[in-house]
């Protein structure tokens, strides 16, 4: 994954992106992140990137020439980009759409809005807008690392055992279903018995009927998105009597 971040923030980026994974990835060249400062492409002396709006109102507003000369900036060297300013007002960010960004060959550049939102102008430098959730956070960095997070996990390489990228949450249009690891009891709670078993095939029903049984519980709305076989409608019958006993 190739990506730019503008930012007036960029310890921010760069703290997190120094970490665990994303450390590694960058190392391994599997990540390639340009940070770049919006401030730096100020010209006045005072440094300014913010203005009060037109139409009076609460607030500042993040002015158009910076973000403007940011991009022309990056755009110098000649790569294909795809420009994502971070919004509320975005389209929602998702698994589905982290893998339609993991398969990218375009440079992702991302805008991180602060204040009360950039300059309606900067959308004409933007080919997506995209959002991490329904609500307002002060400013787009966290949900740049959130993206550039969940995609770089989509990278082959990028975790040590791709297959446990395959099983999580959201890939297989489930929520995974619970884990556990020694000790086999820790304060009068146990690890299912199944799951000691060695048997493979009662261990994957067992996984299978549990993760059905979270996403019925918690987000029923992703079984609808989802084709279910005999085998899982057998299952959720099992878990609705189980349920109701
Ligand atoms: N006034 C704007 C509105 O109501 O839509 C919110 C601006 S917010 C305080 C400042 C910046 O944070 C935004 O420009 C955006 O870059 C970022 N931001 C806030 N919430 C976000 C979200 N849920 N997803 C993506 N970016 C977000």
């Amino acid at each position: 994954m190739k990506c730019d971040v503008l930012t007036l923030f960029p310890d921010v980026i760069t703290a997190y992106l120094n970490e665990s994974i994303l450390k590694r990835a960058r190392e391994n060249n599997l990540l390639d992140v340009c940070i770049l400062n919006i401030r730096d492409f100020t010209t006045d002396v005072h440094r300014t990137v913010d203005d009060y709006p037109y139409g009076g109102g609460a607030g500042m507003v993040f002015k158009p020439e910076p973000i403007f000369s940011a991009i022309e900036y990056l755009e110098k060297d000649g790569q294909a980009r795809k420009v994502i300013l971070l919004s509320p007002q975005g389209n929602p960010f998702d698994q589905r759409k982290a893998e339609s960004f993991a398969g990218e060959t375009r440079r992702l550049t991302f805008i991180c809005g602060r204040y009360e939102g950039v300059d309606e102008r900067v959308k004409h430098l933007v080919d997506e807008e995209v959002s991490i959730g329904d609500y307002v956070m002060t400013g787009g960095e966290l949900a740049a690392l959130v993206i550039i997070d969940a995609v770089t996990r989509l990278i082959p390489g990028a975790v040590g055992d791709e297959r446990s990228v395959e099983d999580e949450s959201f890939s297989s249009g489930l929520l995974e279903y619970p884990q556990y690891t020694r000790p086999r009891e820790f304060r009068n709670m146990t690890v299912p018995d199944v799951l000691l078993s060695g048997n493979h095939e009662e261990i994957r029903r067992w996984r299978r009927k549990q993760a059905l049984r979270t996403t019925l519980k918690v987000r029923p709305d992703m079984l609808d998105r989802i084709k279910l076989d005999e085998s899982d409608k057998k299952l959720i019958v099992e878990i609705s009597s189980e349920e109701n006993n």
